[in-house]
């Protein structure tokens, strides 16, 4: 039986009816542009973030995007990030005209290395953007504690982390502002694309509210060049019935990722690390694999219907669009080996118990017929 890296069939299944219905009324409301769902669903996302203000936007780059516009960043600006995420991260920030400063990430964790960081800042610098990878929160305490002596902006790219925990703070709260997407891959997915900004700042909360909407501050009255960034009041009514079983999906999606570990205990791969006070969410669960061995155990794992992917399989300073920045290779080696060693399994949440241990009898009939 094939076992997928995704299937959103089930969870879906399970929430037709409602779903269905909500997106009829939706249709019959003409209310499709902001509105009712869409101030329903940013309160219901702020409440469970116990934050001040949730701003619901067209996906997670164009929250990231927004973020950066909101906070002032200036052609020219350096923000600091990791070169071992989604091209989105990097993307938005030179979007603008602003420089992505990739830094090495922490091998055990993937994510930025805080200690990387201060080497990193000039007087250009403006701005520092972790990205919680996997579901994992990026060390948001000493990334804060470098962020104020230098009087740096964070965005925190939570595309992949809702539900995180750092300490007893939420993903998305610790820094300026956090940053959603609802790709369908994601733990809280809608039905094509959105994203939402989190915060507890009321000044940019305002201005991101303003921007996404171009800028617009009464009737045709236009304070700063905006966009078009608003979230579809269809995806938003079918987020906040979703958002209600977020947490249970979550918890499984954990449990598959510890059942894993244990099985995987005594075989040559690195299972993800956790901490006490950093909740992992698992967006992904990613193993790395040493020795160069990683592409044949994927082609194997392929070839016997399981649906194990690379995430990523190229750090971002070597993509072509981002020749002009000049990094050698060799530059930040520990993204350099990570993308030549992770490799993601299934871990959604309605993997089967079967379905799991299909997974982990391929994996271990790789290594013993090795
Ligand atoms: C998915 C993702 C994004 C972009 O989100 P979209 O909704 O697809 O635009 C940004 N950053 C990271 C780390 C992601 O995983």
């Amino acid at each position: 039986m094939p076992v997928p890296l995704l299937d959103l069939s089930q969870q879906h299944d399970a929430l037709r009816p409602q779903i269905d219905d909500k997106v009829l009324e939706v249709m019959r409301s003409g209310k499709f542009i902001l509105g009712q769902y869409v101030e329903e669903f940013e309160q219901k996302l702020a409440s469970y973030h116990n934050a001040k203000h949730a701003i619901g936007v067209s996906s997670g780059t164009d929250a990231l995007l927004l973020s950066l516009m909101a906070l002032g960043i200036q052609p020219g600006d350096e923000v600091i990030t990791t070169p071992f995420t989604f091209f989105a991260t990097a993307g938005s920030i030179a979007r603008l005209g602003a420089v992505p400063v990739f830094i090495d990430i922490d091998p055990k964790t993937f994510n930025l290395e805080h200690q990387n960081i201060e080497a990193a800042i000039t007087h250009k610098t403006k701005a520092i953007m972790p990205v919680h990878l996997f579901g994992l929160p990026a060390n948001m305490g000493p990334i804060m504690d470098i962020a104020k002596k230098h009087n740096l902006k964070v965005v925190e790219d939570a595309a992949q982390s809702i539900g995180a925990l750092y300490t007893d703070k939420m993903a998305c709260t610790l820094g300026d502002c956090g940053c959603l997407s609802f790709y369908p891959s994601k733990n809280l997915s809608c039905m094509g694309d959105a994203g939402a900004i989190v915060t507890n700042d009321d000044d940019l909360a305002a201005k991101l509210r303003q921007l996404r909407n171009h800028g617009m501050d009464g009737e045709y009255k236009y304070i700063n060049i905006g966009g078009n960034f608003r979230i579809d009041a269809i995806q938003a009514a079918i987020l906040s019935i979703k958002l209600d079983q977020l947490d249970a999906w979550t918890n499984k999606r954990i449990m598959h990722a510890h059942r894993y570990n244990r099985h995987l205990e005594d075989i040559a791969v690195a299972t993800p690390h956790e901490y006490e006070y950093r909740k992992h969410v698992f967006n992904q669960y990613t193993i790395r694999v040493h020795g160069g061995a990683r592409d044949a155990l994927l082609n194997h794992l392929n070839a016997n219907g399981i649906g194990a992917r690379v995430y990523y399989p190229y750090p971002l300073h070597t993509e072509p669009c981002f020749e002009y920045l000049k990094y050698n290779p060799g530059s930040v080696p520990n993204s350099e080996q990570a993308a030549t060693e992770v490799l993601s399994l299934p871990v959604y949440p309605e993997l089967t118990r079967q379905q799991q241990d299909e997974v982990i009898a391929c994996i271990k009939d790789f290594f013993l017929s090795e």
